[in-house]
């Protein structure tokens, strides 16, 4: 870092760069501790048909308490968890509290179906795949009932490990979602190629919906590539009764957001499906 233009704040950068420092350091110690006594949880975001309102699933949401640090974002501790390679035991944990849930409570995969968000680096891994099945087999579950949320990098082109992996998850019932497609890197040649079965666009663009017409745009047409493709899409973020009408004019197939209901625990996801 070059710091000689800011001397007149040197002692506020230094401090802040210490705190900052410490803050990552005592998030990565907690971190690990905690994913070693597996103590993160999941909440539940209903996911909702939008020509008639009813839920046909739901999106797992990591969620983690810390004794000193409190509540933490996954928007916060999960690039950390992918820098510092705890992420392949973040998933792992959370695979196996979500599918122990679920086999707990057999009549909700009946009407319900399941997404969980992976880490692109998971999808690296040789033996992702291989390991998520015996996962699932071992609590009997059908994975038929279960979507996994991936968000697109610029790795996934031609990647033979990934592309293998998510053949193989295919192959034993698994859907593919292609998670905040439209920012940063999405392309349509691995929607094809990863015969993905669903588009998330970005709550980016559906918040902005009713201000920007540029927002507009990128969601109709965001929505007719799937239509064109035969991908369902899935609008997150819908905070409002007009941004829903307007996705619904535009046949959007499925919706989540504030507007229809926030992520809840998974006890008051049973009741609400129930
Ligand atoms: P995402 O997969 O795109 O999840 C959607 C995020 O939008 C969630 O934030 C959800 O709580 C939030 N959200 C839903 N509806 C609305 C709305 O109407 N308005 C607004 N403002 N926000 C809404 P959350 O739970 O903080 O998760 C953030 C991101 O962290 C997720 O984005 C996902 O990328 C990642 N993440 C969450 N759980 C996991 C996990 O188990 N594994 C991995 N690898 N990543 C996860
Ligand atoms: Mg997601
Ligand atoms: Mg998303
Ligand atoms: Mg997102």
């Amino acid at each position: 870092h070059s710091v000689t233009h800011l001397s007149g704040n040197w002692a506020t950068f230094t401090d802040s760069l210490k705190n900052n420092h410490a803050h990552q350091l005592s998030l990565i110690t907690q971190l690990t501790d905690d994913i070693q006594l597996e103590k993160l949880h999941f909440h539940i975001q209903p996911q909702v048909n939008l020509a008639d309102r009813s839920i046909i699933g739901g999106e797992v949401l990591i969620r983690w308490h810390n004794q000193y640090l409190g509540q933490v974002s996954p928007a916060e501790f999960i690039p950390l968890a992918e820098q510092t390679g705890l992420i392949y035991k973040l998933t792992d944990m959370l695979l196996e509290k979500v599918f122990h849930w679920a086999s707990e409570h057999p009549r909700l995969l009946e009407t319900q179906r399941l997404s969980v968000n992976i880490s692109a680096l998971d999808l690296l891994q040789e033996d992702f795949a291989k390991r998520v099945i015996k996962q699932i087999q071992s609590h009997q579950l059908s994975a038929k009932k279960f979507t996994i949320e991936i968000t697109e990098t610029s790795v996934f082109q031609n990647n033979d490990i990934v592309h293998n992996n998510v053949k193989l998850l295919h192959r034993t019932g698994f859907k593919l979602a292609i998670d905040d497609f439209g920012v940063g890197y999405s392309s349509m040649q691995n929607l094809v190629s990863l015969e993905t079965d669903e588009l998330k666009i970005d709550q980016f663009f559906v918040m902005n919906l009713l201000n920007d017409p540029q927002s507009q745009t990128l969601c109709r047409n965001m929505i007719d590539l799937s239509k064109a493709l035969t991908i369902i899409s899935v609008a997150e973020g819908i905070e409002s009764e007009e941004v829903l009408q307007l996705l619904l004019q535009w046949q959007c197939q499925v919706g989540q957001g504030y507007h229809l209901y926030r992520p809840m625990t998974p006890t008051d996801y049973l009741t609400l499906v129930g």
